[in-house]
């Protein structure tokens, strides 16, 4: 029997998923709520929508139509909010610039995005300055500042945000359109060659906003609700801060924007304006966690996600020492990024501090309408023994659909009709995934591949260890070997020897957790680990570094 399609009277409406509809449930809830902006500005979700049009009506004039693309270069904060709603329902494309990348990658990126209008932050003008003249299809550029005097500059600058948007009206009746169309772009540095553009239609954002609110509502432990503060800190060039402002939008929660990080002023932010939520990459947690400011505060309330990349055991222990909940979840910009969520099941919340550390650690469960799989190198599924290591592939309503004007890296993206992730990782007889490493990372040493991850997760632990990466690196006889490169505490700096740290990867030798030959043969102690431009180890440079 063929399916049967659901009869449609004529009258019916079709209601297509778009991201203005996200805005509409804490108009009518929760118009007074806050939205804050560092300690400078603070307004309610009313005062949202109208600036949301105000920008809509700002953008028109300045020539942006359905299908235009609109660049933002901003820290996190209420106008990138405002950017994150008016672009997209306009029908035209929010690219989310990388602002962190160097300055021909910035140039290739919005050339690529082929940029008609660019929003850019005073901060970031002397990035734009250096490459203006090789701008191919930018016709107004709007500053972003906080300050009421706007700089000298030598870009052609079409006006300064807020004096534009106070003589724009604040009614804009947002049209409906397909919900396949395109919303938002953005960049991926890949360990090779140039950015790949990413991009996600308004239907995969709303699904993915209702992805995350099932994932919470999925296990206890995280409990993110109504009544939650939120704070994003990873900033909102990066997979749309994760999606998450869409997501505590739609919810009506009090949303807190901290401009660019600065430890101070975010623990200040977290205590003050009474944050309950917030998403990092480990290192703006490490960076806290290390902070002196940070000894005597409370922060028993804060809940934070790690993700884009491995929670260290060592850090996050740290973290649960100041009584921060932390637990990480994985996913990638191609995915939108949510895939799993290590969030605790009922039942193991009452763990010692070890249980809890393991637990908080795993890679996690997929999230509803996540399938995952892990794969041989010739496509074919692995066992879910919690030991068979095979390349992550995945299907779910929110991924890239290819990668922007490049059809062979998008066909290399998608083989037989899954994601193909990069990464490499285990699936246990319960259904946790477990990533061990980027299939570019692992370390092959004679024969055996040795997980970079797991050897930085022991190190981690160590108690004089404040940052750890481990890398392959060429070897005559074993064709690899483990590097350990080591950041220590500052009291134990000049203490603690190569020595040291050997003998503590054979207590995990002789508890039988890993084999003899992954103890790194050289362990370099370094003041700093290279970070990409998003804030996460830079394997690559240290292979550079260090080779
Ligand atoms: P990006 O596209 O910059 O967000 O990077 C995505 C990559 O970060 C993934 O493909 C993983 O290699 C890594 N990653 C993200 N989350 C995790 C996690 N929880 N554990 C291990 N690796 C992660």
């Amino acid at each position: 029997m063929p399916i049967r399609k659901i009869q449609k009277t004529p009258s019916a409406h079709s209601f297509p998923l778009l991201i203005k509809n996200l805005l509409q449930a804490p108009l009518v809830s929760f118009p007074d709520q806050e939205i804050v902006y560092r300690d400078q500005f603070r307004y309610n979700y009313t005062t949202l929508a109208k600036r949301v049009s105000q920008l809509a009506n700002l953008l028109k004039h300045h020539g942006v139509d359905a299908g235009d693309t609109v660049g933002v270069m901003d820290w996190d904060s209420h106008r990138y909010l405002e950017c994150f709603f008016a672009v997209p329902m306009l029908g035209a494309i929010l690219h989310t610039v990388n602002v962190r990348l160097a300055p021909e990658q910035l140039l290739y990126t919005i050339n690529h995005a082929e940029d008609d209008v660019i929003l850019v932050n005073s901060d970031f003008l002397p990035l734009l300055e250096a490459i203006k003249d090789q701008l191919k299809t930018v016709k107004k550029i709007i500053l972003l500042t906080d300050e009421a005097q706007a700089p000298a500059t030598s870009l052609d600058l079409s006006g300064e945000y807020e004096a534009l948007m106070s003589g724009s009206s604040d009614s804009f009746e947002f049209d409906d359109f397909d919900e396949d169309a395109m919303a938002t772009l953005f960049y991926t540095t890949g360990t090779t060659g140039l950015p790949k553009g990413v991009y996600f239609s308004h239907r995969q954002l709303v699904l993915h906003t209702y992805g995350l609110l099932s994932t919470f509502a999925t296990y206890k432990s995280l409990d993110v609700n109504n009544a939650d503060v939120y704070m994003p800190l990873t900033p909102m060039f990066h997979v749309h801060a994760w999606g998450v402002p869409y997501m505590c939008t739609m919810l009506g929660n009090k949303q807190v924007y901290p401009g660019k990080y600065e430890p101070e002023m975010i623990l200040k932010l977290v205590l003050g304006e009474k944050v309950t939520f917030s998403h990092c990459v480990p290192t703006i947690i490490h960076m806290l966690v290390s902070s002196p400011v940070i000894k005597d505060l409370d922060l028993s309330s804060w809940k934070v996600i790690i993700g884009g990349a491995a929670l260290p055991k060592g850090l996050c222990r740290a973290a649960l020492s100041h009584n921060i909940n932390i637990t990480s979840a994985y996913g990638m910009s191609e995915t939108c990024p949510l895939l799993t969520a290590a969030l605790i099941k009922p039942g193991l919340e009452d763990l010692d501090m070890d249980g809890q550390v393991h637990y908080r650690c795993r890679t996690g469960m997929p999230a509803p309408n996540v399938l995952l799989d892990i794969v041989d190198p010739m496509g074919n599924p692995l066992p879910h023994d919690g030991q068979t290591t095979g390349e992550v592939v995945t299907r779910t309503p929110w991924l890239t659909q290819g990668y922007f004007k490049d059809p062979d890296k998008s066909e290399e993206l998608w083989q037989d009709g899954w994601l193909h992730t990069g990464d490499v990782g285990f699936i246990d007889p319960e259904g946790y995934l477990q990533i061990t490493d980027r299939i570019k990372d692992v370390i092959k040493t004679g024969g055996e591949w040795l997980s970079s991850l797991e050897l930085e997760d022991i190190v981690s632990q160590h108690e004089a260890v404040s940052e750890a990466a481990v890398v392959g690196i060429p070897d005559e006889k074993w064709g690899e070997r483990p590097l350990a490169l080591i950041v220590l505490k500052e009291e134990y700096a000049g203490k603690t020897t190569e020595q040291d740290i050997k003998d503590f990867f054979a207590q995990f030798v002789e508890n039988g957790t890993i084999p003899k030959y992954s103890v790194p043969d050289r362990i370099d102690f370094v003041a700093a680990i290279p970070k990409t431009s998003v804030g996460k180890t830079n394997k690559k440079e240290i292979r550079k570094q260090h080779f």
